[in-house]
């Protein structure tokens, strides 16, 4: 193999497969390291993951001389139609798996964040361990998250390839999931497992470490079931997609796909939800979308927050089973006595 002639053996990429990954499979043939062989393709000192990231048409035409593939079949194995802030988000190892699909062949689409099924086989994906979303799930909340996940995962894939708005997209999105709209705070009772006085008080640190509170929580309830509680809080911004865990990614893609779908009552519902700690910084994540959009949050926020404490005036003595008329004169007589 010296000299700059066409390698003799080539192996035909296989559907959707990723450059590292047929570099991976080519090099043991001619008894080489990935490195080598990218050095024999003529690209001596670079990484096949940088290479996969960004191919330049030069190289790509020395790949495709080398192996005497297609400059678009080379092309084709790499990233080169996603946007920069896009390319940070693929997994540079083996990402998540398809369990059908042969273990030497990683695929371009399993390494996007937000895709949770082989486009070859349409299984769902398994992460490092092997779990699948829909064992960490379970089948029906699967089922009703379809929609939203795959609202989710349009916008990404548009604002990916540049297609996207470009005021109010995936990254705006992310920083309201990711705020953290309550001061960080214990386990709930509803998230401790059951546990006896004397284990209680074994793990009693672990009981009372405060945990992260983010938005996508209250966005994606489904997430704050299921979660392992430790493993809940996701990174800040684009990284927690980027860097997510499967269940993470899937959990911020139905974020956006709900924020897509109405963003403003998103907001909202965050807002209501935040605590004075932190609702400063559901702003500061909101300052970050369109004037417009937040115009109608305020709006709309404050018109909710009249319209609860009218109800709460209204509904506070109810429990004792008085007139409606009666109720209404005593809530008043009752302010007045207070102010
Ligand atoms: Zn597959």
């Amino acid at each position: 193999m010296t000299g700059r002639g066409r390698l003799p053996v080539v192996y035909v990429p296989d559907a959707d497969e990723r450059l590292s990954s047929w570099a991976a499979r080519m090099a043991p043939f001619y008894a080489m390291t990935v490195s080598e062989f990218v050095s024999a393709l003529g690209l001596q000192g670079h990484d096949v993951f940088d290479l996969e990231w960004r191919l330049s048409e030069g190289q790509g035409a020395l790949i495709a001389a080398r192996t005497g593939l297609s400059p678009e079949a080379v092309r084709a194995m790499t990233f080169w139609d996603l946007l920069p802030e896009a390319r940070m988000m693929i997994a540079r190892g083996h990402g998540r798996r398809c369990p059908a699909c042969p273990s030497d062949i990683r695929r371009r689409t399993s390494a996007l964040p937000w895709a949770f099924h082989c486009a070859v086989h349409v299984a769902d994906l398994q992460d490092a361990v092997g779990s699948s979303l829909p064992a960490i799930l379970g089948a029906g909340p699967m089922v009703a998250l379809e929609r939203a996940v795959k609202a989710g995962a349009t916008v990404l894939e548009a604002w990916a390839h540049g297609a996207g708005q470009q005021s109010f997209g995936p990254v705006e999105m992310l920083a309201l999931l990711t705020a953290r709209h309550r001061r960080a705070s214990p386990l709930s009772l509803r998230e401790q497992p059951r546990m006896s006085l004397q284990t209680r008080r074994n793990y009693h640190e672990f009981l009372t470490t405060p945990i992260t509170r983010q938005a996508l929580t209250v966005i994606v309830p489904e997430y704050d079931r299921v979660a392992p509680v430790l493993t809940k809080p996701v990174l800040s911004g684009p990284r927690s997609l980027a860097q997510g865990s499967l269940l993470q990614s899937f959990a911020l893609t139905v974020g956006i796909g709900r924020i897509a779908e109405d963003p403003v009552a998103r907001a909202i519902d965050v807002l209501r939800a935040s605590d004075a700690d932190g609702e400063g910084r559901v702003q500061a994540a909101l300052n970050s979308w369109p004037l417009s959009l937040r115009r109608r949050i305020s709006a709309r926020l404050w018109r909710a927050q009249r319209d609860e404490s009218a109800r709460q005036i209204v509904a506070k003595p109810s429990r004792r089973g008085q007139s409606h008329k009666y109720r209404r004169v005593q809530s008043h007589e009752y302010r007045a006595r207070i102010s």
